[in-house]
């Protein structure tokens, strides 16, 4: 059905309940797509709904909503995870379905996966140290245990030899950062309380994190040791947050622990298994293809992409075929956290793993493709899908009435940037400080590329033809990179640390901005005399009464306070027969305003100058 539209443009309508399923970071193209409409009459359409958007340019949900309406049409937009889903679908990887058809015999106990959280100097990252020194296989091994962001101790418990697994990277910014990408890695939160301290912020905030995650709660009561510990004040404090200890007839167990005197860890260990089994069933299907989650992941000098991977279901071997987040490989090799080889790796196993061809981030997941190429394509497709995602997410909103005014003043202005750093922890703070930057509606900033590593060829070429500035982090250029961005002229800075690169580009950002100018006086003359040149025109003698008259500075003309002339320039200035540049206060010259030839006795000549006003 053909029906006029705002602006008279034809578009098929919709019955006003005509579904239309779009992805996140979908563009006006996208839409036209569906509807089978043509994408200039879409952005036509908008246009008179107030909202000036390009056909390719991706818009958020409202807007959407606002155009579908008007058509109608209703929008379900489709989130990352179920896009995800489609995208796996569409490979025969039905991970629910999956798990759905999985029957008891083939669900095997597995450990629980542990995170310690708790307000800052509690000692989290000393326990997480004295933990993984009570472990006798470190022992065998030689003792070093290396930082791989997880890591496995076993424990006897009830005469039976247990392993527990421990992400090594304590705090709940972590936890909470791989929650909001979907990764439920924490079966159990240890929540460690300073017992000469007490109840602060940060325990609430990390007891609210695990609270909402649904995640059991085992409470460490450190520094036992301490003269002034206090840890039964400890689990009074903790009652008003509904964590009521065993002994007060609660089911949170709190244990009583010194890191620094290895005290109390065992019985941390038990109470971790304890709550374990009587509150979750922790068993997984260790016979089929692995699923499970990156931890940790950085870019090696000699071995590449390095990703520490959590096993959750399934078994990983080397060899095998893997997809992680937007990055794909085959599994060359693995390590545990004690640097020795593996060649398997079960459910809450973790593992360090080699072969990918490029670095995922914390908290993607990670699955076994039947093959390479099937993992190579669902790689490429995610990239795709998260390129138009981040594009909806960038892109800041201006409204039509900024937009013309803006457009008419040539103030839209955009700085493209592409993101190196060297490990995607320090990509992505870097990329949020920098969005955070407040620096008007006049100026856009835009992350058109982002990833770990050394500055590549791609990313000159990239910038190159996004026009963009290449910010490095920890990063060099790759070989024969440097030449390549001297030749397109890319300027590629690098940094140490964060917040000179995010100086740099407020800075930026802030030369960038048209510059404002104001009006600042100069001089001022009465005319007291008027002189007839054929050659300039009316001359008006004058007496300059402040500052200066400049040759080639701006003038308007008063009369009685009215101004008679505007926009002028001080075309020709003379003192006596001479030409001069400048005449100073309290002397008299001949000062000719081109073609303005209306001056008179008396008038005022009034001189200025459009200074660049600094930016504060
Ligand atoms: P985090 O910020 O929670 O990771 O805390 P840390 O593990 O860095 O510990 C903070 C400080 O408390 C350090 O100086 C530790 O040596 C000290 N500390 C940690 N645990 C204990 C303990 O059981 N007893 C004593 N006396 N000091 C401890």
């Amino acid at each position: 059905m053909q029906a006029p539209s705002l602006g008279g443009v034809q578009v098929p309508r919709g019955s006003g309940t005509t579904p239309v399923r779009l992805r996140r970071g979908s563009s006006l193209n996208d839409f036209a797509d569906k509807i089978d409409a043509n994408p200039a009459s879409l952005v036509t359409v908008l246009f008179h709904l107030g909202e000036m958007v390009t056909a390719t340019q991706s818009l958020d949900e409202d807007m959407f909503g606002t155009l579908a309406a008007e058509l109608g049409y209703v929008i379900e937009m489709v989130s990352a995870e179920e896009e995800d889903r489609e995208l796996l679908g569409a490979f025969d990887i039905d991970l629910d379905a999956e798990l759905a058809d999985e029957d008891d015999s083939q669900l095997k106990a597995r450990p629980p996966v542990v995170t310690v959280m708790g307000h800052v100097d509690h000692g989290k990252t000393k326990l997480l140290d004295a933990i993984r020194q009570t472990d006798v296989v470190a022992g065998e091994a030689g003792g070093i245990t290396q930082h791989i962001g997880a890591y496995q101790v076993r424990t006897v418990h009830e005469g039976v030899d247990r392993a527990v697994t421990f992400i090594d990277t304590p705090g709940h910014e972590a936890f909470t950062a791989m929650r909001a990408r979907g990764a439920q890695v924490t079966d159990i939160a240890i929540l460690v309380v300073a017992a000469d301290d007490g109840v602060m912020p940060q325990t609430i905030e990390a007891l609210n994190h695990a609270q909402a995650a649904g995640v059991p709660i085992v409470v460490a009561v450190n520094k036992v040791d301490k003269e002034g510990a206090n840890p039964d004040k400890i689990r009074q404090q903790l009652t008003e947050y509904n964590l009521v200890a065993e002994e007060y007839g609660g089911d949170t167990m709190f244990v009583n622990v010194s890191a620094k005197q290895n005290l109390g860890i065992d019985q941390l260990l038990e109470a971790v298994l304890l709550t374990a089994d009587a509150s979750l069933d922790l068993r997984a299907n260790p016979d089929k293809a692995a699923r499970g989650v990156a931890i940790e992941a950085n870019l090696d000098k000699g071995r590449g992409a390095v990703a520490t991977v959590l096993v959750q279901q399934g078994t990983l071997k080397v060899g095998d075929a893997i997809v992680a987040g937007t990055a794909h490989g085959r599994v060359r090799a693995m390590f545990d956290e004690h640097g020795g080889s593996v060649l398997e790796a079960g459910p809450a196993r973790p593992v360090m793993v080699l072969g990918l061809a490029s670095v995922p981030g914390a908290g993607d997941t990670i699955l076994v493709a039947p093959d390479e190429r099937t993992a190579r394509q669902i790689a490429e497709k995610r990239e795709a899908a998260q390129r138009a995602a981040l594009l909806a997410k960038r892109r800041k909103r201006i409204s039509l009435e900024d937009f013309t005014q803006a457009l008419q003043q040539g103030k839209v202005e955009t700085l493209n940037l592409v993101l190196k750093g060297d490990v995607s922890g320090a990509v992505e703070a870097l990329e949020d400080s920098l969005l955070k930057i407040d620096v008007g509606e006049e100026v856009e900033l835009r992350v058109i590329h982002r990833g770990v590593g050394d500055i590549t060829q791609n990313d000159v070429n990239l910038a190159t033809v996004d026009n963009a500035i290449i910010i490095g982090f920890n990063v060099k250029f790759g070989e024969r990179v440097e030449d390549l961005a001297d030749r397109e002229g890319v300027d590629v800075r690098f940094y140490p640390v964060i917040y000179q690169a995010i100086d740099d580009v407020e800075s930026a950002l802030k030369g960038m901005l048209k510059p404002e100018y104001e009006e600042v006086q100069l001089g001022t003359a009465e005319v007291r005399e008027v002189f007839r040149s054929s050659k300039f025109g009316n001359v008006a003698g004058s007496l300059v009464r402040t500052g200066q008259i400049v040759r080639n500075s701006k003038a308007r003309v008063l009369r009685k306070g009215v101004v008679v002339g505007d926009n002028l320039t001080v075309e020709s200035l003379k003192r006596f027969k001479n030409d001069a540049t400048e005449v100073r206060e309290g002397y008299e010259c001949g000062i000719g305003l081109g073609s303005f030839n209306d001056v008179e006795i008396d008038d005022v000549i009034e001189t200025f100058e459009m200074r660049e006003k600094p930016r504060k």
